[in-house]
């Protein structure tokens, strides 16, 4: 895959959390405070990338080093 910012090749890999966390993405105008369950995430529409009670990497993911940017399947 072509990075969509500089167009150079990306590298391929995985994407994850440490320690149990999860990875989640919220839309610019909503917020979150304290403790964030899954039913608040998508509540305030937004989307969970990586479970926090997922113990594998399994989503696949490309980074451009250069531009800072990265590409996650979830
Ligand atoms: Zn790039």
């Amino acid at each position: 895959m072509n990075c969509p910012m500089c167009g150079n090749e990306m590298k391929f890999g995985k994407i994850g959390a440490r320690a149990g966390a999860g990875l989640f993405w919220l839309p610019d105008e909503e917020k979150v405070k304290f403790i964030v369950s899954n039913n608040i995430i998508e509540k305030h529409n937004g989307i969970v990338l990586v479970d926090c009670n997922e113990w594998q990497i399994s989503h696949t993911a490309y980074v451009c080093e250069g531009c800072r940017k990265v590409i996650i399947d979830y």
